[in-house]
């Protein structure tokens, strides 16, 4: 009798158990309405690990529950560069390095701005590099090579990013064809700001076009301020207008730059302002539930080492192996609805089809 009455006391906690876990399915298969994905351009584990251990603030990638690894190399390179780089996430195909948009065959493929626009969900980008660099001109671009940034910008004027924020003035108003690209924006609805002093002021429009510096923007070190954070917000408040969702591609471009200069110092600095940017993507996604915020790279840069230091062991040396990207893994960081989905060691083509699953786009 005693064993009976265990068994069915048993029988009601496992049942319970089962009810807990079944809820916990359901809040884990929710879908996110909005997205933020945060490219570190050339942030691998070392430039994060120097870095925030040398920042007074809160850690913004402490703050995620789920961590991934992500395999960067190319169509036909180990190591990739941000035009390949990107393009995965935007295509989910590998590609050659330089690709913006088109596949390994040159076959500009569907990006997922495009699949977004189909459902009138609202899209944009936010840089610090020129709005039309390799990683964001993946998102709404198809050209063979990079370099083309005037052919770049027109495809601005498709209609499919409705938000660009970050350098590149010239790529618009003083162009090989002669063409004044905001004039022709304007026609199409948007409203363009064409501004070369780094300034950041809030925009209410919901189609903007908006250039800060006539190519890349100022570092950090130079003083550029709280420009990504300012642009991060104001950008996910202006296509948080359409109330169908969107997508926000936001990168911290120069933490690359840093290390193709192998300045430690200047990627350090870049890093801090990219780490204040998630941790303000962080706050606003937890107030609001419904946005999935991703953090990864394209791939790291300048096999930065954190060696021994004899006069301070508890400190160390930052070493830049060389002045190009490597093929190690780079980090995936995720939170919200369908975070989850980014655990694991996957290749880069993977986070697209991820962002494709839980979006619903076909
Ligand atoms: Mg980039
Ligand atoms: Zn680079």
């Amino acid at each position: 009798m005693k064993k009976k009455i265990f068994l069915s006391i048993s029988l009601i906690a496992l049942l319970a158990i089962g009810m807990i876990s079944v809820s916990f399915t359901q809040k884990k298969g929710n879908k996110p309405k909005k997205v933020i994905f945060l490219i570190g351009d050339g942030m691998g584990l070392t430039q994060i690990s120097g870095a925030m251990s040398e920042y007074n603030g809160q850690n913004a990638f402490e703050r995620f529950k789920v961590i991934g690894l992500s395999k960067t190399h190319s169509a036909d390179d180990y190591v990739t560069d941000s035009g390949a780089g990107a393009t995965v996430f935007s295509i989910g195909k590998k590609t050659f390095n330089g690709a913006i948009g088109v596949g390994a065959d040159t076959v500009a493929y569907e990006n997922i701005f495009e699949k977004l626009k189909k459902k009138n969900i609202a899209t944009g980008v936010v840089a610090t590099s020129s709005i039309t660099h390799a990683t964001p001109a993946t998102f709404y671009a198809h050209v063979g090579s990079r370099n083309s940034e005037d052919d770049i910008a027109a495809f601005l004027l498709k209609g499919n990013c409705d938000i660009a924020i970050g350098g590149g003035f010239q790529f618009f108003k003083s162009r090989a064809d002669k063409k004044d690209l905001f004039a022709e924006l304007n026609k199409q609805g948007f409203v363009t700001i064409g501004d070369t002093v780094n300034t950041f002021k809030p925009q209410t429009a919901t189609r903007l076009i908006y250039t800060l510096a006539t190519d890349g923007m100022k570092t950090m070190l130079d003083g550029r301020g709280g420009f990504l954070k300012q642009a991060t917000l104001n950008a996910s408040d202006l296509l948080a207008k359409n109330t169908n969702g969107y997508m926000l591609m936001v990168e911290g471009s120069q933490i690359d730059w840093g290390g193709h200069a192998m300045n430690y110092e200047y990627m350090k600095t870049e890093l801090h302002d990219f780490n204040e940017t998630i941790n303000a993507v962080l706050d606003k996604a937890e107030k609001e539930g419904d946005i999935l915020v991703v953090v990864t790279a394209d791939h790291e840069t300048g096999g930065l080492a954190l060696t021994v230091n004899k006069e301070n062991r508890k400190s160390f040396i930052p070493k830049y192996t060389y002045n190009k990207h490597t093929g190690v893994m780079v980090p995936v960081f995720a939170y919200g609805p369908g975070a989850e989905e980014f655990a694991g060691v996957y290749e880069n083509t993977e986070i697209f089809y991820k962002f494709v699953k839980l979006l619903g786009l076909k």
